[in-house]
């Protein structure tokens, strides 16, 4: 028998099968799916490769199958192979995804109690990519080492020894040339072991619960998708809990998606409250790597009956599949940055057609498109339209900003924000305030001249950031010492910009003395301290405010929280995207919903140049409906999602003549070969961000519908491009992408 391989490389051109035999000791045990080692080419060492299809004989001369090592399942290859026609990548991409996470550590039983370890991270993907292809990463090992860090994020120096067969030496010398960091890092129990859960039964639903309840169960056995559509506390995930109580009864698996950071113990907690611990598998990528070895495995042998995880948890192995559930949807975690680019709302709805089973996605603030959807009968939507704890939702104050700087008050709070923190402090009740920016001013500028400092190898502003006094690159890395005078006019007048969460906290500790705050953002949540641990300290510590960019936003409950300050909803208003909308109104709805969650009522405050702008206008009645209506009518005009999808083919490459080449002569394919009534094909233009790490960046965009022809015909061209062998240049296509820069 001949078994048909595609090799484990990232390498375009390997994007074929290659036939080998399969040894007669070996017959009954590789399926399509296996996971083999062959031998390849003129390679030292074996190479990775998984079977995608079986035959009878080949026409070419072939060599064997030298070993087995794990198994897929025929659906599990053919979604790898739709994976790879609808993203743009090879099908061993999308295989990774669906593989057991390593093999069993034999340190295993150690790790479940607290202790300390030294764990390994890439330092920066952008250098490792950039030295890759500059081909400064020359031996095989560092570049085994370093493909394995990067699947295997947190692993132990002793895990990579074992799997990639290379020492300890090679990791260090990578550490050295910073491409790897190592880490200390205090193995917290695996939260489910060792821990006493007082074990609570179902809550008597309210009628609205009942209803969608209702609806849900009888698509028990069949694809359907609905939409769950829920203010915060209305009670989704009670809904969820019993419908998969119900599942679990007929002897059926669940998945449930949530967003990376909503991952916490509080919502672990509850479910394995109502389900025990056994039959709960949790995935995130904090875990070791045995330990998701082994959840894997649990998963797969039909132990573990509920997943609950981040994206890549929609991968799992799960047995007898009666339900995913996709929790915050309007997330955009839940579309991948990271090749494969796929889309797990996708790959839910692909997965459940297949195991004729629900998708439920829930959300207080759909995404506009899925809540179209609902419009147009694709999917069903069910609604909660009060809380289920009856606690109120608080009061939303608009406060322009305009009339404070006519006021002559320059600080960044306003006199109303000012008096209610004022008033919070007197009565010891705890505030958050949001910035959607981080560091300490996004940049700095010459008032003489105009000239802003931006980073050597992207075309970018740099950030100033106060605790070292440097200038950074949020890209790239790059630092720099703060300048004093003008590099271009000599000028001393140079003066920072725009406002940060740092800066905010500098100002807050100027104007209320012996005020206790922590902060959260990119900066201060690292991988020794994470975000759970800062809430934490927040909560029992009894800190007055806690400020923080994005991350203060999601799910957390905080009954102390009466009064939530937005310090610039504008911000992110004006980003070059068509969902600055959205986001806006997603993001301000969601901070507005941590504010009196407990017995007092709430009062949030936003803060804005813009306050007409209808999606803080939205924002501040909590009107969904209202906010959807507008800015449907504004995607419909100008042609967004979801009357189009934007596909962006992306172009870089060091030398910008190639690409100028290059580009436009895809530009002229497509234009010959895409329907340009319907397509509409912009002109090749640089990307917003135009340079990153010496590297210049084009794109084409189309704004159209991604059908099957589309799909089919930008898989051709990227092929032809391939063959053309430019190694330089890396041309990569992504659909509806998370931003536009
Ligand atoms: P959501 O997932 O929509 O944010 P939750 O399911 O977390 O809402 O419910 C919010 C709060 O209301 C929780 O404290 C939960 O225990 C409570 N709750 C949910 N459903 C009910 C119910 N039927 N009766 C009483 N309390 C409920
Ligand atoms: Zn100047
Ligand atoms: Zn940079």
């Amino acid at each position: 028998m001949i078994a048909e391989v595609i090799v484990n490389s990232t390498a375009k051109k390997l994007n074929r099968t290659f036939d080998y035999n399969i040894p007669k000791h070996l017959e009954d045990f590789i399926v399509i799916g296996s996971k083999v080692l062959v031998p390849f080419a003129n390679f030292k060492t074996p190479e990775e490769a998984y079977v995608v299809g079986i035959k009878e004989k080949s026409e070419y001369k072939v060599k064997d199958i030298l070993k087995i090592e794990d198994s897929l399942t025929d659906k599990q290859i053919e979604l790898a192979k739709w994976m790879s026609k609808k993203y743009f990548c090879n099908v061993s991409d999308c295989i990774k995804l669906m593989l057991t996470p390593g093999t069993r550590n034999k340190n295993r039983d150690n790790r479940i109690t607290d202790k300390k370890i030294n764990v390994v991270y890439v330092k920066s993907e952008e250098k490792i990519e950039f030295d890759m292809e500059a081909g400064k990463l020359k031996t095989e090992k560092q570049k085994r080492v370093i493909k394995f860090v990067l699947e295997n994020p947190g692993c132990m120096v002793p895990e990579i020894e074992m799997f990639t067969g290379c020492t300890r030496g090679v990791v260090n010398t990578l550490v050295k040339n910073g491409y790897l960091e190592i880490i200390e890092k205090t193995v917290e129990r695996n939260p489910l072991i060792g821990k006493r859960i007082e074990r609570n039964n179902k809550l008597k639903f309210t009628e609205e619960q009942q209803n969608a309840y209702n609806e849900i169960e009888k698509s028990i056995n069949k694809y359907k998708e609905f939409l769950l559509f829920g203010v915060t506390g209305s009670g989704k995930t009670e809904v969820y809990l019993q419908i998969i109580e119900k599942l679990l009864s007929k002897g059926k698996s669940s998945i449930m998606l949530v967003p990376e950071i909503s991952l916490t113990p509080q919502i672990i907690n509850r479910f394995v409250a109502r389900f025990g611990k056994e039959k709960i598998a949790v995935l995130h990528s904090k875990l070791g790597l045995g330990e998701r070895h082994d959840e894997w495995n649990r998963i797969r042998e039909g132990k573990a009956k509920i997943v609950i995880g981040a994206r890549s948890a929609i991968f799992a192995p799960v047995k007898d599949l009666g339900i995913i559930i996709i929790d915050e949807e309007h997330d955009s975690s839940y579309k991948s940055e990271t090749t494969p680019k796929y889309q797990a709302k996708e790959i839910a709805q692909k997965i459940a057609k297949e195991e004729n089973c629900p998708v439920v996605l829930g959300s207080a603030t759909p995404e506009i498109t899925t809540y179209y959807k609902t419009e147009i009968g694709e999917i069903e939507r069910l609604e909660l339209k009060k809380r289920a704890n009856k606690s109120e939702l608080p009061k939303v104050e608009i406060v322009d900003l305009k009339q404070e700087l006519a006021y002559g008050n320059r600080s960044m709070l306003s006199r109303e924000l000012y008096q209610s923190i004022e008033k919070n402090l007197k009565n010891k009740e705890q505030i958050i305030l949001y910035l959607n920016r981080r560091g300490f001013s996004t940049f700095i500028m010459c008032r003489e001249c105009g000239y802003t400092v931006k980073c050597k190898n992207c075309n970018i502003s740099l950030t100033y950031h106060k605790f070292n006094n440097k200038l950074k690159c949020h890209y790239c890395g790059y630092e720099e010492p703060v300048v004093n005078k003008c590099p271009e006019c000599g000028s001393d007048k140079i003066r920072y910009f725009g406002t940060g969460t740092q800066k905010l906290e500098q100002e807050i500790k100027k104007q209320f003395e012996g005020i206790k705050t922590i902060r959260m953002d990119v900066d201060t949540v690292t991988k020794k301290n994470s975000h759970e641990k800062i809430l934490e300290t927040f909560k029992k510590e009894n800190i007055d405010i806690l400020i923080g960019t994005q991350m203060v936003v999601k799910g957390h409950h905080f009954p102390n929280v009466t009064l939530v300050g937005a310090i610039a909803a504008d911000s992110s208003l004006n980003i070059d995207d068509y969902r600055a909308s959205e986001r806006t109104f997603q993001t301000l709805t969601q901070v507005a919903g941590r504010a009196g969650r407990g017995e007092k009522v709430g009062k949030v405050i936003i803060q804005t140049y813009n306050p007409e702008n209808f999606s803080i206008q939205c924002a501040q009645k909590q009107n969904y409906e209202e906010f959807y209506k507008t800015e449907k009518a504004l995607r419909e005009q100008l042609k967004y999602p979801p009357f189009c999808d934007i596909i962006v083919i992306g172009f870089t490459s060091k030398n910008q003549n190639e690409i100028i080449k290059l580009i436009n002569r895809v530009y002229k394919y497509l234009n010959d070969k895409l329907d340009i009534e319907s397509q509409k094909i912009l002109r090749p233009m640089p990307a917003p961000i135009d340079k990153i790490q010496n590297k210049y960046r084009w794109r084409i965009i189309i704004k159209g519908k991604m059908d099957e022809k589309t799909e089919e015909i930008l898989n051709i061209c990227l092929k032809k491009i391939y063959k053309m062998n430019n190694k330089e240049m890396r041309v990569a296509i992504d659909v509806n992408p998370n931003n536009m820069i």
